[in-house]
Protein backbone atom coordinates (compact mmCIF):
# COMPACT_ATOMS: atom_id res chain seq x y z
CA UNK A 1 0.00 0.00 0.00
CA UNK A 2 2.01 2.76 -1.30
CA UNK A 3 0.44 6.03 -0.98
CA UNK A 4 1.95 9.14 -1.76
CA UNK A 5 1.53 12.32 0.37
CA UNK A 6 1.05 15.74 -1.44
CA UNK A 7 0.30 18.16 1.36
CA UNK A 8 0.68 21.24 -0.87
CA UNK A 9 -0.15 24.69 0.48
CA UNK A 10 -1.87 26.96 2.77
CA UNK A 11 -4.11 24.62 5.12
CA UNK A 12 -3.29 21.47 3.10
CA UNK A 13 -0.39 20.66 5.65
CA UNK A 14 -1.88 20.86 8.64
CA UNK A 15 -5.23 19.13 7.32
CA UNK A 16 -3.22 16.40 5.72
CA UNK A 17 -1.18 15.83 8.79
CA UNK A 18 -4.01 14.88 10.65
CA UNK A 19 -5.71 12.54 8.02
CA UNK A 20 -2.59 10.64 8.39
CA UNK A 21 -2.18 10.34 12.25
CA UNK A 22 -5.84 8.34 11.26
CA UNK A 23 -4.30 6.18 8.71
CA UNK A 24 -1.54 5.46 10.68
CA UNK A 25 -3.56 4.67 13.92
CA UNK A 26 -5.19 1.79 11.63
CA UNK A 27 -1.80 0.22 12.19
CA UNK A 28 -1.76 -1.21 8.72
CA UNK A 29 1.24 -2.97 8.39
CA UNK A 30 1.46 -2.73 4.48
CA UNK A 31 1.29 1.27 4.20
CA UNK A 32 3.96 3.01 3.41
CA UNK A 33 4.11 6.82 3.10
CA UNK A 34 5.95 8.83 0.54
CA UNK A 35 6.04 13.16 1.28
CA UNK A 36 6.07 14.83 -2.31
CA UNK A 37 5.74 18.57 -3.19
CA UNK A 38 3.08 20.64 -5.14
CA UNK A 39 1.46 23.48 -5.39
CA UNK A 40 3.13 26.93 -4.89
CA UNK A 41 5.69 25.10 -2.04
CA UNK A 42 6.73 22.64 -4.82
CA UNK A 43 7.11 26.16 -7.62
CA UNK A 44 9.45 27.86 -4.09
CA UNK A 45 11.42 24.94 -3.74
CA UNK A 46 11.47 23.95 -7.74
CA UNK A 47 10.24 26.22 -9.95
CA UNK A 48 7.63 24.21 -10.73
CA UNK A 49 4.20 23.41 -9.25
CA UNK A 50 4.55 19.46 -10.52
CA UNK A 51 8.06 18.73 -10.51
CA UNK A 52 9.09 15.67 -12.45
CA UNK A 53 9.99 13.70 -9.04
CA UNK A 54 6.72 14.39 -7.65
CA UNK A 55 5.02 13.21 -10.82
CA UNK A 56 7.21 9.92 -10.57
CA UNK A 57 6.01 9.75 -7.26
CA UNK A 58 2.75 9.43 -7.96
CA UNK A 59 3.03 7.16 -10.71
CA UNK A 60 4.99 5.14 -8.73
CA UNK A 61 2.33 4.97 -5.81
CA UNK A 62 -0.89 3.03 -5.69
CA UNK A 63 -2.58 6.11 -4.53
CA UNK A 64 -2.31 9.64 -3.20
CA UNK A 65 -3.63 11.96 -0.61
CA UNK A 66 -3.72 15.09 -1.34
CA UNK A 67 -4.45 18.60 0.46
CA UNK A 68 -4.91 21.92 -1.42
CA UNK A 69 -2.54 23.92 -3.47
CA UNK A 70 -2.93 28.36 -4.15
CA UNK A 71 -0.92 30.70 -2.87
CA UNK A 72 -1.91 34.22 -3.14
CA UNK A 73 1.82 34.53 -3.82
CA UNK A 74 2.03 32.92 -6.98
CA UNK A 75 -1.06 34.49 -8.55
CA UNK A 76 0.68 36.81 -10.94
CA UNK A 77 3.01 33.70 -12.37
CA UNK A 78 2.13 32.75 -16.11
CA UNK A 79 -0.92 30.31 -16.13
CA UNK A 80 1.23 27.14 -16.21
CA UNK A 81 3.05 27.85 -13.36
CA UNK A 82 0.18 28.56 -10.81
CA UNK A 83 0.26 25.99 -8.51
CA UNK A 84 -3.71 25.14 -9.16
CA UNK A 85 -2.14 23.62 -12.38
CA UNK A 86 -0.44 21.07 -10.33
CA UNK A 87 -4.17 19.14 -9.76
CA UNK A 88 -5.15 19.78 -13.55
CA UNK A 89 -1.68 18.03 -14.58
CA UNK A 90 -2.07 15.41 -11.91
CA UNK A 91 -5.66 14.54 -13.82
CA UNK A 92 -3.99 14.38 -16.95
CA UNK A 93 -0.81 12.39 -16.42
CA UNK A 94 -2.47 9.89 -14.42
CA UNK A 95 -5.75 9.46 -16.65
CA UNK A 96 -7.96 10.80 -13.46
CA UNK A 97 -11.22 10.50 -15.41
CA UNK A 98 -13.80 9.80 -12.50
CA UNK A 99 -14.49 12.34 -9.93
CA UNK A 100 -16.71 10.87 -7.01
CA UNK A 101 -17.96 13.43 -4.11
CA UNK A 102 -20.29 11.71 -2.28
CA UNK A 103 -22.50 14.45 0.26
CA UNK A 104 -24.32 12.92 3.16
CA UNK A 105 -25.59 15.27 6.24
CA UNK A 106 -23.90 13.63 9.30
CA UNK A 107 -26.53 13.27 11.79
CA UNK A 108 -26.49 16.32 14.20
CA UNK A 109 -25.48 18.98 11.22
CA UNK A 110 -29.03 19.25 10.09
CA UNK A 111 -28.83 22.89 11.34
CA UNK A 112 -25.88 23.52 9.68
CA UNK A 113 -27.28 23.49 6.36
CA UNK A 114 -28.54 26.12 4.12
CA UNK A 115 -31.55 23.73 3.20
CA UNK A 116 -34.60 23.03 6.06
CA UNK A 117 -33.30 20.33 8.52
CA UNK A 118 -35.70 17.99 7.01
CA UNK A 119 -34.98 18.25 3.63
CA UNK A 120 -30.80 18.13 4.75
CA UNK A 121 -31.68 15.40 6.54
CA UNK A 122 -32.10 12.86 3.85
CA UNK A 123 -29.11 14.14 1.76
CA UNK A 124 -26.97 10.77 1.11
CA UNK A 125 -26.18 10.58 -2.27
CA UNK A 126 -23.10 10.05 -4.76
CA UNK A 127 -21.92 12.44 -7.72
CA UNK A 128 -19.83 10.49 -10.46
CA UNK A 129 -18.46 13.46 -12.73
CA UNK A 130 -16.25 12.59 -15.93
CA UNK A 131 -13.47 14.37 -15.52
CA UNK A 132 -11.41 14.32 -18.90
CA UNK A 133 -13.79 15.80 -21.56
CA UNK A 134 -16.54 18.27 -22.35
CA UNK A 135 -16.42 21.12 -23.29
CA UNK A 136 -13.33 22.28 -21.06
CA UNK A 137 -11.19 20.21 -23.11
CA UNK A 138 -12.51 21.02 -26.28
CA UNK A 139 -11.04 23.32 -28.97
CA UNK A 140 -11.84 26.84 -27.76
CA UNK A 141 -10.80 30.24 -29.23
CA UNK A 142 -11.76 33.88 -29.57
CA UNK A 143 -12.57 34.55 -33.64
CA UNK A 144 -13.78 37.85 -35.39
CA UNK A 145 -16.94 37.38 -37.11
CA UNK A 146 -17.44 38.95 -40.67
CA UNK A 147 -19.36 41.72 -39.62
CA UNK A 148 -16.44 42.74 -37.11
CA UNK A 149 -17.81 41.43 -33.90
CA UNK A 150 -15.63 38.90 -31.88
CA UNK A 151 -17.15 35.34 -30.32
CA UNK A 152 -15.88 33.28 -27.94
CA UNK A 153 -16.54 29.85 -28.61
CA UNK A 154 -15.81 26.01 -26.93
CA UNK A 155 -16.76 22.84 -28.74
CA UNK A 156 -18.91 20.34 -26.12
CA UNK A 157 -18.01 17.10 -27.93
CA UNK A 158 -18.17 13.36 -26.10
CA UNK A 159 -16.83 10.12 -27.83
CA UNK A 160 -18.98 7.05 -27.04
CA UNK A 161 -15.77 5.76 -24.98
CA UNK A 162 -15.56 8.20 -23.14
CA UNK A 163 -18.94 7.97 -21.63
CA UNK A 164 -19.06 4.46 -21.53
CA UNK A 165 -16.64 3.94 -19.15
CA UNK A 166 -17.80 6.66 -16.58
CA UNK A 167 -21.36 5.46 -16.83
CA UNK A 168 -20.08 2.07 -15.67
CA UNK A 169 -18.25 3.74 -13.08
CA UNK A 170 -21.72 5.28 -12.05
CA UNK A 171 -23.25 2.04 -12.45
CA UNK A 172 -21.05 0.18 -10.37
CA UNK A 173 -21.44 3.00 -7.49
CA UNK A 174 -24.87 2.50 -7.64
CA UNK A 175 -24.79 -1.43 -6.97
CA UNK A 176 -22.57 -0.90 -3.93
CA UNK A 177 -25.35 1.88 -2.93
CA UNK A 178 -29.03 2.26 -3.18
CA UNK A 179 -28.91 0.90 -6.54
CA UNK A 180 -30.74 3.81 -8.02
CA UNK A 181 -28.53 5.62 -10.93
CA UNK A 182 -29.16 9.28 -11.89
CA UNK A 183 -27.86 10.75 -15.49
CA UNK A 184 -27.84 14.01 -16.14
CA UNK A 185 -27.79 15.83 -19.28
CA UNK A 186 -29.42 18.20 -21.76
CA UNK A 187 -30.36 16.05 -23.87
CA UNK A 188 -33.34 17.96 -25.01
CA UNK A 189 -31.11 21.01 -26.57
CA UNK A 190 -27.76 19.26 -26.87
CA UNK A 191 -26.77 16.38 -29.05
CA UNK A 192 -23.25 15.58 -27.20
CA UNK A 193 -26.09 15.24 -24.26
CA UNK A 194 -28.39 12.79 -26.73
CA UNK A 195 -24.88 10.91 -27.21
CA UNK A 196 -24.67 10.83 -23.97
CA UNK A 197 -28.19 9.67 -22.84
CA UNK A 198 -28.13 6.65 -25.63
CA UNK A 199 -24.73 5.30 -24.86
CA UNK A 200 -25.89 5.33 -20.43
CA UNK A 201 -28.49 3.40 -21.42
CA UNK A 202 -26.61 0.74 -23.88
CA UNK A 203 -24.59 0.88 -20.96
CA UNK A 204 -27.41 0.15 -18.50
CA UNK A 205 -28.49 -3.64 -20.02
CA UNK A 206 -25.30 -4.43 -18.08
CA UNK A 207 -26.90 -3.59 -14.54
CA UNK A 208 -30.19 -4.78 -14.56
CA UNK A 209 -30.07 -4.59 -10.99
CA UNK A 210 -29.68 -1.04 -10.93
CA UNK A 211 -32.94 1.63 -11.44
CA UNK A 212 -31.54 3.91 -14.16
CA UNK A 213 -33.30 7.42 -14.65
CA UNK A 214 -32.74 10.49 -16.54
CA UNK A 215 -32.95 14.09 -15.98
CA UNK A 216 -31.73 17.27 -17.59
CA UNK A 217 -29.55 19.50 -15.40
CA UNK A 218 -31.84 22.51 -15.14
CA UNK A 219 -34.36 20.13 -13.38
CA UNK A 220 -31.31 18.35 -11.66
CA UNK A 221 -30.40 21.86 -10.10
CA UNK A 222 -33.75 22.48 -8.35
CA UNK A 223 -34.46 19.11 -7.50
CA UNK A 224 -31.21 18.92 -5.53
CA UNK A 225 -32.21 21.71 -3.40
CA UNK A 226 -35.99 20.54 -3.57
CA UNK A 227 -35.82 17.24 -2.06
CA UNK A 228 -32.00 15.70 -2.33
CA UNK A 229 -32.93 12.90 -0.74
CA UNK A 230 -34.48 11.22 -4.21
CA UNK A 231 -31.17 11.13 -5.14
CA UNK A 232 -29.00 8.03 -4.72
CA UNK A 233 -25.99 8.06 -7.28
CA UNK A 234 -25.98 10.71 -9.80
CA UNK A 235 -23.57 10.64 -13.18
CA UNK A 236 -22.88 13.19 -15.22
CA UNK A 237 -20.61 15.16 -17.60
CA UNK A 238 -17.92 17.30 -16.71
CA UNK A 239 -19.50 20.68 -16.68
CA UNK A 240 -22.71 19.70 -15.09
CA UNK A 241 -20.61 17.91 -12.67
CA UNK A 242 -18.47 20.54 -11.87
CA UNK A 243 -21.16 22.87 -10.85
CA UNK A 244 -23.70 20.29 -9.72
CA UNK A 245 -21.35 19.07 -7.28
CA UNK A 246 -20.30 22.13 -5.75
CA UNK A 247 -24.15 23.07 -5.28
CA UNK A 248 -24.72 19.48 -3.42
CA UNK A 249 -21.66 20.10 -1.34
CA UNK A 250 -22.82 23.56 0.48
CA UNK A 251 -26.14 21.11 1.16
CA UNK A 252 -24.16 19.22 3.82
CA UNK A 253 -22.82 22.23 6.20
CA UNK A 254 -19.11 23.21 5.57
CA UNK A 255 -16.81 22.68 2.97
CA UNK A 256 -14.32 21.35 5.61
CA UNK A 257 -16.40 18.32 5.69
CA UNK A 258 -16.23 17.22 1.92
CA UNK A 259 -14.08 14.58 0.11
CA UNK A 260 -13.36 13.24 -3.10
CA UNK A 261 -11.86 10.85 -5.13
CA UNK A 262 -10.83 11.47 -8.85
CA UNK A 263 -9.94 7.44 -10.04
CA UNK A 264 -8.23 6.45 -13.43
CA UNK A 265 -8.81 3.01 -15.07
CA UNK A 266 -7.95 -0.14 -12.46
CA UNK A 267 -7.62 0.80 -8.59
CA UNK A 268 -5.40 4.26 -9.10
CA UNK A 269 -6.65 7.33 -7.20
CA UNK A 270 -6.06 10.70 -6.21
CA UNK A 271 -8.20 11.88 -2.89
CA UNK A 272 -8.47 15.21 -1.45
CA UNK A 273 -10.86 17.60 0.47
CA UNK A 274 -12.87 19.65 -1.88
CA UNK A 275 -11.62 23.08 -0.29
CA UNK A 276 -8.73 24.69 -1.50
CA UNK A 277 -5.54 25.95 0.88
CA UNK A 278 -7.55 28.44 2.84
CA UNK A 279 -5.08 31.36 2.96
CA UNK A 280 -7.15 33.44 4.90
CA UNK A 281 -7.15 30.79 7.80
CA UNK A 282 -3.83 29.14 6.47
CA UNK A 283 -1.33 28.64 9.78
CA UNK A 284 -3.88 29.34 12.73
CA UNK A 285 -4.77 25.45 13.52
CA UNK A 286 -8.42 26.71 12.77
CA UNK A 287 -8.76 24.18 9.72
CA UNK A 288 -11.21 21.64 9.74
CA UNK A 289 -9.70 18.10 8.78
CA UNK A 290 -12.20 16.07 8.28
CA UNK A 291 -12.93 16.42 4.83
CA UNK A 292 -9.13 15.26 4.44
CA UNK A 293 -9.70 12.43 7.07
CA UNK A 294 -13.16 11.37 5.37
CA UNK A 295 -10.87 11.42 1.84
CA UNK A 296 -8.26 8.88 3.39
CA UNK A 297 -11.23 6.47 4.00
CA UNK A 298 -12.46 7.04 0.37
CA UNK A 299 -8.53 5.79 -0.53
CA UNK A 300 -8.90 2.38 1.29
CA UNK A 301 -12.16 1.66 0.15
CA UNK A 302 -11.67 2.33 -4.06
CA UNK A 303 -7.66 2.10 -4.24
CA UNK A 304 -7.04 -0.67 -1.21
CA UNK A 305 -10.79 -2.70 -1.35
CA UNK A 306 -10.48 -1.64 2.42
CA UNK A 307 -14.58 -1.20 3.18
CA UNK A 308 -14.33 -2.01 6.67
CA UNK A 309 -11.29 0.07 7.34
CA UNK A 310 -13.15 2.86 5.40
CA UNK A 311 -16.24 2.40 6.95
CA UNK A 312 -14.30 2.50 10.55
CA UNK A 313 -12.94 5.82 10.22
CA UNK A 314 -16.13 7.36 8.13
CA UNK A 315 -17.99 6.08 12.11
CA UNK A 316 -15.43 7.68 14.12
CA UNK A 317 -15.98 11.36 12.10
CA UNK A 318 -19.72 10.86 12.41
CA UNK A 319 -19.35 9.94 16.17
CA UNK A 320 -17.42 12.72 16.80
CA UNK A 321 -19.80 15.11 14.90
CA UNK A 322 -22.67 13.68 17.02
CA UNK A 323 -20.40 14.00 20.27
CA UNK A 324 -20.68 17.65 19.61
CA UNK A 325 -16.45 17.94 18.10
CA UNK A 326 -16.90 20.85 16.08
CA UNK A 327 -14.46 23.26 14.33
CA UNK A 328 -15.24 27.02 13.78
CA UNK A 329 -16.60 26.53 10.32
CA UNK A 330 -18.90 24.78 12.64
CA UNK A 331 -19.57 27.04 14.92
CA UNK A 332 -17.04 25.30 17.33
CA UNK A 333 -14.40 26.34 19.43
CA UNK A 334 -11.87 23.08 18.47
CA UNK A 335 -8.79 23.63 16.07
CA UNK A 336 -7.05 21.03 13.27
CA UNK A 337 -5.39 18.96 15.71
CA UNK A 338 -7.66 18.63 18.32
CA UNK A 339 -10.66 17.32 16.01
CA UNK A 340 -7.94 15.24 14.53
CA UNK A 341 -7.21 13.55 18.40
CA UNK A 342 -10.99 13.32 18.44
CA UNK A 343 -11.34 10.88 15.29
CA UNK A 344 -8.39 9.15 16.19
CA UNK A 345 -9.88 8.77 19.96
CA UNK A 346 -13.17 7.34 18.68
CA UNK A 347 -11.24 4.89 15.80
CA UNK A 348 -11.60 1.98 18.68
P1 LIG B 1 -11.16 27.65 -0.23
O1 LIG B 1 -11.89 26.36 -0.33
O2 LIG B 1 -9.71 27.57 0.00
O3 LIG B 1 -11.81 28.56 0.92
C1 LIG B 1 -13.16 29.04 0.87
C2 LIG B 1 -13.61 29.42 2.30
O4 LIG B 1 -13.83 28.21 3.04
C3 LIG B 1 -12.57 30.21 3.07
O5 LIG B 1 -13.22 31.16 3.89
C4 LIG B 1 -11.89 29.17 3.94
O6 LIG B 1 -11.36 29.68 5.14
C5 LIG B 1 -13.01 28.18 4.19
N1 LIG B 1 -12.49 26.81 4.33
C6 LIG B 1 -11.98 26.03 3.33
N2 LIG B 1 -11.58 24.85 3.82
C7 LIG B 1 -11.84 24.86 5.15
C8 LIG B 1 -11.64 23.93 6.20
N3 LIG B 1 -11.09 22.72 6.00
N4 LIG B 1 -12.00 24.29 7.45
C9 LIG B 1 -12.55 25.48 7.68
N5 LIG B 1 -12.78 26.42 6.73
C10 LIG B 1 -12.42 26.11 5.47
O7 LIG B 1 -11.47 28.45 -1.59
P2 LIG B 1 -10.86 29.83 -2.14
O8 LIG B 1 -10.67 30.77 -0.99
O9 LIG B 1 -11.72 30.19 -3.26
O10 LIG B 1 -9.45 29.45 -2.73
C11 LIG B 1 -8.20 29.56 -2.03
C12 LIG B 1 -7.10 28.96 -2.88
O11 LIG B 1 -7.33 27.55 -3.02
C13 LIG B 1 -7.06 29.51 -4.31
O12 LIG B 1 -5.71 29.66 -4.66
C14 LIG B 1 -7.74 28.45 -5.14
O13 LIG B 1 -7.30 28.44 -6.47
C15 LIG B 1 -7.30 27.19 -4.41
N6 LIG B 1 -8.17 26.01 -4.60
C16 LIG B 1 -7.53 24.82 -4.68
C17 LIG B 1 -8.27 23.65 -4.78
C18 LIG B 1 -7.53 22.34 -4.80
O14 LIG B 1 -6.42 22.27 -4.32
N7 LIG B 1 -8.10 21.27 -5.31
C19 LIG B 1 -9.69 23.70 -4.77
C20 LIG B 1 -10.30 24.95 -4.66
C21 LIG B 1 -9.54 26.11 -4.57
Amino acid sequence: MKIAVFAGDGIGPEVTREAVRVLEALRLPELVLFEGDVGGVAYKRHGHPLPAETLEMARSCDAILFGAVGDPDCDALERQLRPEQAILGLRKELGLFANLRPAKLFKGLEDASALRPEVAGAIDLLIVRELNGDVYFGEKGIRILPDGRRQGWDMMAYAEDEVRRIAHVGFKAAMGRKRRLCSVDKANVLETSQLWRDVVIEVARDYPEVELSHMYVDNAAMQLVRNPGQFDVIVTGNLFGDILSDQASMCVGSIGLLASASLAEGTKGLYEPIHGSAPDIAGKGLANPMATILSAAMLLRHSFGREADAARIEAAVGQALHDGVRGADLGGALGTAAIGDAIVERLA
